[in-house]
C-alpha cells in the first residue's frame, strides 16, 4: 500500500478542515445564513473527531477513544442539524443536543467499562443513524433542486452504508475488547467513501448555496418589499409588448387622498395603508390573477380568462372591500377608500402598455368624478358604485 490508513486519515482531516473555512468564508460574507454556521460548526468538531482518532490509532487510550466519540457525535449530529435547517429555515439546538447526547451514551458508556469493541460498533451504528438522517433532510429539500439535492442525498447514504458495514464486520468478528482502533477491510473502505462523499458533498452543498442565493435574488429583483406584491418591472417583464388576448382585463388603483393621510399621520402610518391595500387585493386575486404595486400607493391587477362584465364586478368588490377595512393605528381606526379604472379584454386586443393607460384614464375619470368609484375604459361609462354610508 502506498498510502497507510493514518496518512489517509489526515489527508481527510485535513480537506474537511479547507471545506470547513470556506463554509465559514461563505457565512462570514452572508451572516443571514446561519445554516452554513451550523454546517461549519459540524464539520469542525469532525474534523477535531479526526485529529483525535489519528492519535487513538497510534495510541488507544481510552479518554482518546471518549473525546473521538464525543467530537464525532456532537459533529455529525450538528451536520444533521445544517440539513434539517437547510429543510425546515429554522436552527434547532435542542434536536441536535438529543441527537448527539443519545449518540455518546452508547459509545462512551462502553467504552469507559473497557469494552472498545462494543463501543466502537456502538459509535458506527450511531454515525450510520446520524448520516441516514442527514440523508433523508436533502431528500426531503429535493424539490428546491433536484439535482444537488438527490446527489447530496446519495452520498450521504452511501457514506451511512460504509459505516453500517464497519459496525457489522465488528459484530461478526465478536470481540467485546479490541485493545485497538478497529482495523479491516470496512474500515479502509469506509475510509476511502468518507473522503469521496465529503469532498461531493462539500462541493454540491457550496453549488446549493450559490443556487439558493441567485433564486433569493431573482425573487428579491420582482418583489415590492413593502408590500410582497410583484412590483412594476415584474409586471412589464411579465407582460412585455405582446398582445394580451381579449379575455384578459387590466385594472389600476389609487388610494384616495393618501398624500393627507402621510400629512396627517406619518409615513409609517401612510406605508400601513398601502399594505393594507395589498391585502385586500392579494386576497381578492384568484389563481392565475397578478397583483402588482405598481409604484407610490397605485397598484394594478391583471386578471386572465375573464368573462365580460366580470372585471368591473372584481374592481367593485375590492373598492369596497377596501371602503370598509378598518386600518388599525396605534389606538386609532382609520378608514380609506381607492379610486379605479378598468380596462376590459377587447375584441382588438391591445399590448399590456395600451390597455395600461387606457386603465390609467379611466382612472382619472373617477378621480374627477369623485373618488371612491369605479370607472371602465372605453366607453366611460360609471359602475353604480355608491353605497350609502
Ligand atoms: P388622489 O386622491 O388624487 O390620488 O390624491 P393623493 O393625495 O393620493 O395624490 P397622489 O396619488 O398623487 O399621492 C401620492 C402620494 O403618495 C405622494 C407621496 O408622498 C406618497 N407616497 C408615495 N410612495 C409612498 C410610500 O411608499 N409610502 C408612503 N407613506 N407614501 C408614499
Ligand atoms: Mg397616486
Ligand atoms: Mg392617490
Amino acid at each position: 500500500m502506498m498510502l497507510d490508513y493514518n496518512s489517509l486519515l489526515l489527508a481527510l482531516g485535513v480537506s474537511a478542515a479547507c471545506l470547513a473555512v470556506t463554509l465559514m468564508g461563505s457565512w462570514i460574507v452572508r451572516r443571514a445564513e446561519t445554516v452554513l454556521l451550523t454546517a461549519t460548526v459540524g464539520l469542525v468538531l469532525v474534523v477535531s473527531g479526526i485529529f483525535v482518532y489519528s492519535a487513538y490509532v497510534n495510541t488507544p487510550e481510552t479518554w482518546l477513544g471518549v473525546a473521538n466519540f464525543v467530537l464525532f457525535h456532537a459533529g455529525f449530529a450538528t451536520i444533521w442539524g445544517a440539513g434539517r435547517q437547510f429543510l425546515t429555515g429554522r436552527p434547532s439546538v435542542p434536536a441536535i443536543a438529543i441527537r448527539a447526547l443519545a449518540a455518546m451514551v452508547f459509545s462512551v458508556v462502553p467504552m469507559l467499562l473497557g469494552y472498545d469493541g462494543l463501543a466502537f460498533i456502538a459509535d458506527n451504528i450511531a454515525i450510520a443513524l446520524l448520516l441516514f438522517a442527514t440523508a433523508r433532510q436533502y431528500w426531503l429539500a429535493r424539490a428546491e433542486a433536484p439535482a444537488p439535492l438527490l446527489g447530496i442525498t446519495a452520498l450521504y447514504t452511501l457514506t451511512a452504508i460504509s459505516f453500517v458495514l464497519c459496525a457489522a464486520v465488528l459484530i461478526s468478528d465478536g470481540k467485546l475488547v479490541l485493545g485497538k482502533a478497529p482495523s479491516n477491510w470496512a474500515e479502509d473502505l469506509s475510509l476511502a467513501v468518507c473522503i469521496a462523499g465529503m469532498t461531493g458533498i462539500g462541493a454540491l452543498s457550496l453549488a446549493l448555496h450559490q443556487w439558493r442565493l441567485a433564486a433569493r435574488h431573482r425573487l428579491e429583483a420582482i418583489t415590492d418589499p413593502l408590500t410582497g406584491l410583484l412590483n412594476r418591472r415584474a409586471l412589464f417583464d411579465e407582460y412585455g409588448t405582446r398582445p394580451m388576448g381579449n379575455t384578459t382585463a387590466v385594472i389600476v388603483f389609487d388610494i384616495d387622498h393618501f398624500k393627507s393621510v402621510n400629512d396627517r399621520f406619518g409615513h409609517a402610518v401612510g406605508d400601513s395603508v398601502i399594505r393594507a391595500f395589498a391585502a385586500e387585493l392579494a386576497a381578492h386575486c384568484r389563481a392565475g390573477d397578478i397583483a402588482a404595486r405598481l409604484g407610490g400607493e397605485e397598484f394594478a391587477l391583471v386578471l386572465k380568462e375573464i368573462m365580460p362584465g366580470r372585471a368591473e364586478l372584481a374592481a367593485e368588490r375590492i373598492r369596497r372591500a377596501f371602503e370598509a377595512r378598518e386600518i388599525q393605528i396605534d389606538n386609532e381606526v382609520l378608514t380609506c377608500t381607492v379610486s379605479v379604472g378598468v380596462a376590459p379584454g377587447r375584441s382588438n386586443s391591445l399590448d399590456f402598455d395600451a390597455m395600461l393607460s387606457a386603465a390609467d384614464k379611466a382612472l382619472y375619470v373617477a378621480k374627477r368624478g369623485g373618488r371612491n368609484r369605479v370607472e371602465l375604459a372605453g366607453h366611460l361609462q360609471a359602475i353604480p358604485s355608491r353605497t350609502a354610508s
